[in-house]
């Protein structure tokens, strides 16, 4: 039986992959920080998962729990992956998205040279392009977050020049119930569940142009596993190949919420439910970040199940669901 050590498994894509990985018929070792069982999403594969306690920013924590997974397979999810926080804490996401990989690299290194590991790589690493982006796109990131994430991903290719199997997937936005209510697509379906259930508060938002790349991580965890099984460790960007706005996605939701109640079709859907905040509007912004992932497609077989549509329906559905706003029945039967 294969043994995968995951960090950042009480996160979104940490669990997606436990649970993905669990089907396989893994042993999965998830490193937390602490009581893992009150995680909603982890709840249904608790018992089948050993959980080792540590933290990325500490050493002998992190070798403790090295040891005692003593995996096949590391996947390294865990980060401070929200932007606007790495300019407020730029030291501290430092520590953790690329302090956490030295730290690991280099017990991997000394402890269990075989051991195969998955770096979790950004889109913020390109800053603006503009065309969609592939291996080869030159990285110039705009942020803290996106330079963390930069040197970590060269951190995995010195490693592997050093004969350690370690690669990075470069995966753009992926979101699904599970998202972290700060990222703008959570934040929207949050906000509309609240809305059905009559809290008429203005959405607040900054740039409504924005575009990403955004897919559903419960696909992308597949193409994580499907890399470290190839013979030779290489970096892949993973995406679905086509970005769209934020306006685009709240507009889907509110679309989404007319199966909930007659009563939520808007007469001037943006502007009744979104207000424009400039204090969200970031100085520093990637206008439109799209993925090149024709190496993946080719080479590991791999292509995004779940279009964007699809996303937003799965996202609305999860939301209303736990506030208990229930379908119309005509909806239901649709
Ligand atoms: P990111 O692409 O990793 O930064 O993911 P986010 O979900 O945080 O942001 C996606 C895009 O939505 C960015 O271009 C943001 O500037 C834009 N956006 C617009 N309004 C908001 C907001 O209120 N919150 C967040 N998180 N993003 C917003």
């Amino acid at each position: 039986m294969k043994r995968a050590l995951i960090t950042g498994i009480s996160g979104q894509d940490g669990s997606y992959l436990a649970e993905y990985l669990l089907e396989l018929g893994y042993q999965v070792y998830g490193l937390v920080r602490r009581e893992p069982r009150t995680v909603r999403w982890l709840q249904g594969i608790c018992e089948r998962v050993e959980f080792v306690y540590g933290d990325l920013r500490d050493n002998t924590s992190l070798e403790g729990a090295f040891r005692k997974a003593w995996p096949d397979e590391v996947y390294n999810l865990a980060g401070q992956v929200f932007v606007p926080s790495s300019w407020e804490c730029p030291s501290e996401t430092f520590d953790i998205n690329v302090g956490g990989l030295a730290r690991l690299l280099q017990i991997v290194e000394r402890q269990k040279a075989d051991t195969r590991v998955y770096q979790a790589s950004s889109s913020e690493m390109y800053g603006n392009v503009g065309g969609n982006c592939s291996e080869q796109t030159p990285l110039n990131p705009v942020s803290p977050y996106g330079v963390s994430k930069m040197a970590a991903h060269h951190l995995v290719r010195v490693y592997r020049q050093r004969g350690i199997y370690a690669l990075c997937g470069i995966l753009f936005n992926h979101e699904s119930p599970r998202r972290g209510p700060e990222m703008v697509t959570r934040k929207i379906t949050r906000a509309a569940a609240a809305w059905a259930k009559g809290d008429k508060t203005k959405l607040k938002l900054g740039n409504l142009q924005a575009r990403r790349d955004w897919g559903f991580a419960g696909d992308y965890v597949k193409a994580m596993h499907a890399m470290l099984q190839q013979n030779e460790p290489k970096d892949y960007v993973i995406g679905t190949g086509e970005s769209h706005s934020v306006t685009e996605f709240v507009t889907l939701v509110l679309k989404e919420l007319c199966r909930y109640g007659e009563t939520m079709h808007f007469s001037r859907p943006m502007e009744d439910f979104v207000e424009v905040d400039e204090r969200l509007v970031r100085p520093n912004e990637i206008q439109d970040l799209r993925a090149d992932c024709r190496m993946a497609r080719a080479e590991l077989g791999w292509a995004p199940e779940l279009n964007f549509p699809g996303l937003v329906h799965i996202m609305v559905d999860s939301e209303l669901a736990a506030a208990g706003v229930r379908l119309l029945k005509h909806a239901a039967a649709d």
